[in-house]
């Protein structure tokens, strides 16, 4: 039997040494010529101040590890064979959920070096690295004439977005973003560099198609471009009272879908001296024709729609909304659009109830709910599946689809699913130090709010990633 001092010393030496098997993997990899930071370095510290959640900022990786090839990105893979940490893939780190792009004591790789973009004029291609935001990929491409279908707002990191699926303004003309990647460059579990796509590994190329990221590294997507010049929208801004004018036209234009140029989100903002719609607009063309948006221009608002010269420019505006220095909490709904007997009520429903949930945590200071109806029209289903389809990205669907409140357009094909709420809470984190969602805290309050939901509709994450 080791003596009291003995069992100490043992326990002191393993708990220095997983330090020390973490610090082996940084150091191995610095050696190898791969851009590592450590902590108190000014790289390390502005790495995590780069989350859309100051709460995965919190998380403090042993050092972070970012490899500028798909090479040095298998390099970093093969290492971590050899060592006993956790690890997390961080790319625009736009992901709430803690511990998914972030990690406390593990090794932190990011691919913010992967951050390429080539355009390929005679295929009309673009490969573009994971490490950009989406504003960055299209203004790689500026002067092409071309797009690529991704974020709608244009800080939104590429990496992620890509693997979860990715709705897009651009969505109905060509579907989910995922649709639109022609090749994937990936580093697998075992370090192997492979592409993935129509050709080669094509069950690896169909499960990246909102998959994740259970299935290696993404360091380089190719993607379809499609041809884009000037284009219109903004924002429109409505006050409470109009709630109901606000979500009758929502119905109406999810149900009868105008123009698959033309895409909205319905956002609603909830605090303690706050309560208005921030409706997002965009059509793709210099001005929407007459009658696309005409209900909802119909109704008192304030309006910044304007015609912008290219779509970086619309994409970079909307960075406007993306709120730093906030903890969030996110879920998401997906619902079909009541038909026209049905009517209003149903969304209503959700909005009473979302305002309901909101109202009774307003006491938590700086606390503000926010929602989002984000139609997902038929056409845009048509335009993903006849570009190949996507991983089954929201899979609760189908038992509604026997539903007789769902709108008679939205149900041909059970893939249809027409809204989807999120409820993001901003939490400043100045007051809300001690209020750290994690994974687990994330599910409890989903857990929460499903059992107290009034309505059988089903619920998914936003970011599906495990
Ligand atoms: C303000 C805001 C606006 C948004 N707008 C939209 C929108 O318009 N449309 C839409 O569909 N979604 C939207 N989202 C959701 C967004 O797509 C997801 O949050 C997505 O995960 C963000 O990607 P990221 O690279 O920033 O994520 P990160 O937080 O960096 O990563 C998210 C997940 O992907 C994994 N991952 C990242 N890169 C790679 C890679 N190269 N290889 C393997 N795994 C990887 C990470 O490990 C992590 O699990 C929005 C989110 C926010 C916060």
């Amino acid at each position: 039997m080791p003596s009291s001092y003995g069992w100490r010393a043992l326990a002191l030496s393993l708990a220095t040494l997983t330090p020390l098997v973490r610090a082996n993997i940084c150091a191995t990899l610095a050696a190898a010529g791969i851009d590592v930071e450590y902590p108190l370095s000014l790289d390390y510290s502005t790495d995590l101040t780069k989350y859309w959640s100051t709460a995965c900022g919190d998380l403090k990786p042993t050092c972070i590890a970012a490899p500028s090839s798909a090479a040095e990105m298998s390099q970093v893979i093969k290492q971590l064979h050899n060592v006993e940490t956790l690890f997390a893939v961080k790319s625009g780190g736009h992901m709430p959920n803690n511990g998914f792009a972030s990690i406390q004591d593990g090794l932190l790789v990011s691919t913010k070096n992967l951050d390429q973009v080539y355009y390929n004029s005679d295929d009309e291609t673009a490969v573009i690295g994971p490490g950009l935001a989406w504003e960055e990929a299209q203004e790689g491409l500026a002067g092409t004439g071309r797009a690529v279908v991704g974020g709608r707002l244009g800080g939104v990191g590429i990496g992620g977005y890509m693997l979860g699926g990715g709705m897009s303004f651009l969505s109905t003309q060509y579907g989910w973003a995922a649709n639109n990647v022609v090749n994937y460059e990936v580093v697998l579990a075992n370090g192997t560099v492979v592409n993935a796509n129509a050709k080669e590994n094509t069950d690896l190329f169909a499960s990246l198609k909102g998959g994740g990221n259970n299935f290696g590294v993404v360091t380089a997507y190719t993607m379809q471009t499609h041809p884009i010049g000037q284009v219109w929208g903004g924002n429109y801004v409505f006050t409470a009272d109009k709630t109901p004018q606000v979500l009758t036209a929502l119905r109406n234009f999810a149900d009868n879908y105008p123009d698959d140029k033309a895409a909205i989100i319905l956002t609603s903002e909830h605090g303690l001296v706050i309560d208005f719609w921030i409706m997002f607009l965009f059509y793709d063309g210099p001005e929407p024709p007459a009658g696309v948006f005409d209900e909802f221009t119909a109704i008192d608002h304030i309006s910044t729609t304007k015609t912008w010269d290219t779509y970086y420019d619309l994409l970079k505006n909307n960075d406007q909304f993306i709120l730093h220095g906030q903890r969030y909490t996110i879920a998401t709904e997906t619902t079909p659009v009541p038909n026209s007997t049905v009517g209003t009520a149903p969304l209503q429903e959700y909005y009473d109830h979302w305002f309901n949930v909101t109202d009774s945590v307003l006491e938590v200071t700086g606390v503000l709910g926010s929602i989002a109806f984000q139609p997902v029209p038929k056409t845009f289903s048509e335009k993903a599946k006849a570009r190949g389809g996507v991983r089954d990205p929201i899979p609760f669907m189908f038992p509604q689809a026997n539903d007789d409140r769902i709108s008679s357009t939205s149900r041909p094909t059970p893939t249809i699913y027409s809204l989807s709420l999120t409820f993001p809470i901003h939490l400043p984190w100045t007051t809300a130090r001690s209020i750290r969602p994690t994974r687990t805290s994330t599910k409890a309050w989903i857990t929460w709010y499903r059992r107290t939901s009034t309505k059988a509709f089903f619920l998914t994450c936003t970011d599906r990633f495990s």
